[in-house]
């Protein structure tokens, strides 16, 4: 199945953030806030986009979140925070859209789920009530088609017409062809109401690998519209990570996708921002994009029988991550460096002079010292009990000096 080469594909302009059209893959997230807390939502807006969110999506599912989403693009941009802010809509969109035409203005962007849009009735009303008020706010719209809400009447005829086949498909494939016609279908009245071609956007998420993997590749081979590209449900800790990165990993190597999220669930009270990181790891990972330096780092074995070694790639991962926000506006570049920390003599000095600077730490019957490469040549050996410090003072000289 030939892909659209995305690199010709549509650029979707989201509040001067292009998703498409051979732009660099945009990383979202959405919060998991009650959008009618605009304080809360404002801070984990925040800390999202620090993390390195370009586009957040929150829900806008009753009139107390329509309402609170002006006060919480204002009180962003007060902030000095300007991540375009996406209405996420599901069945009263089309009602909350009207009511609330600041918060139609506030919203950079709109995601149409045409699975329940429409629900009960037999024209597609609601669906273009919400079309034409993104028409008039010159708004961009996602037609998010999720299987967990796949239109019915449509996946129902589909059965009914692979049953009258004199060889029917098997029931997965049909129910994966409707996913892809939804949204193609969607797009098409959009566009049929009024909706430019460069204002949409497309997704059809589900929650399995092969699934995904295969509804992609259809849709991609059949539109070139933008594709917004995520593991639906991709569930909790490794389950989600490994779920979503391979998903995404087949998909991206193939050139599809203009924008991505993981849909990790966080532990309660966990780390939403988690899902970022993940996010421009797989981009990172692939060599698509490069957000944070990279700590190459072996796993260990019983050449390391302390954990001085796994605290040491801790700490110096850590620094990177916290030094990356001051980093970034001043060194131009670092994002792309490369730090060994290595447990012992075997591969250590190696890859310690395949990265930009690398640490090769003494193993378990090892001369207590610790040598330090930087391009590829050895700078220094350490000793003693102060060797995470005068590591990231070395670290330090090498950003300052380098990039
Ligand atoms: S580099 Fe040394 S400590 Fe690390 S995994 Fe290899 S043998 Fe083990």
């Amino acid at each position: 199945m030939a892909v659209i080469d995305r690199r010709r594909a549509v650029g979707v302009d989201v509040a001067g953030v292009i998703v498409g059209g051979g732009h660099p893959i945009v990383v979202q997230s959405m919060t998991n806030t009650d959008t009618a807390d605009a304080t809360s939502t404002v801070n984990q807006v925040m800390a999202l986009a620090r993390a390195g969110s370009e586009l957040v999506r929150v829900t806008v599912n009753t009139e107390e979140a329509a309402a609170a989403v002006p006060n919480i693009v204002d009180c962003l941009e007060k902030f000095g925070v300007r991540v375009p802010i996406i209405g996420d809509f599901h069945y009263n969109g089309h009602i909350l859209l009207k009511k609330y035409p600041a918060c139609a203005k506030a919203l950079a962007k709109y995601r149409i789920n045409p699975g329940n849009v429409n629900i009960g009735k037999k024209h597609d009303d609601n669906f273009r009530t919400m079309i034409e008020v993104a028409i008039e706010n010159d708004r961009p719209v996602r037609i998010g088609v999720n299987w967990g809400s796949l239109d019915q009447a449509l996946l129902t005829r589909m059965m009914d017409e692979n049953a009258a086949l004199a060889e029917p498909k098997d029931a997965r494939d049909v129910t994966l062809e409707a996913i892809v016609v939804s949204a193609i279908e969607s797009a098409c009245a959009a566009e049929r109401y009024g909706l430019a071609h460069d204002k949409i956007i497309l997704s059809a998420k589900v929650s399995g690998v092969q699934d995904l993997i295969d509804v992609y590749r259809s849709l991609a081979s059949r539109c070139d519209y933008p594709l917004h590209l995520g593991l639906t449900e991709a569930g909790m800790g490794a389950k989600g990570i490994v779920a979503s990165t391979a998903a995404l990993g087949v998909l991206l190597q193939e050139g599809i996708g203009d924008t991505i999220r993981t849909s990790l669930t966080p532990l309660p009270n966990g780390d939403r921002t988690e899902e970022v990181m993940v996010s421009q790891q797989i981009l990172q990972s692939l060599g698509i994009r490069s957000f944070t330096p990279q700590v190459t780092a072996c796993p260990g074995c019983g050449r390391t029988t302390s954990t001085f070694f796994q605290e040491m790639a801790a700490q110096i991962q850590n620094y990177l991550r916290k030094k990356m926000p001051e980093w970034k506006g001043k060194h131009a570049g670092i994002e792309e460096m490369r730090v060994a920390v290595m447990g012992c003599v075997v591969n250590g000095p190696g890859e310690s002079k395949h990265a930009n600077i690398g640490i090769s730490l003494p193993g378990t019957f090892e001369e207590p010292k610790a040598p330090v490469f930087v391009d590829g040549r050895l700078l220094k050996t350490l000793k003693g009990e102060h060797i995470v410090h005068e590591f990231i003072e070395i670290l330090d000289n090498y950003v300052a000096t380098r990039y």
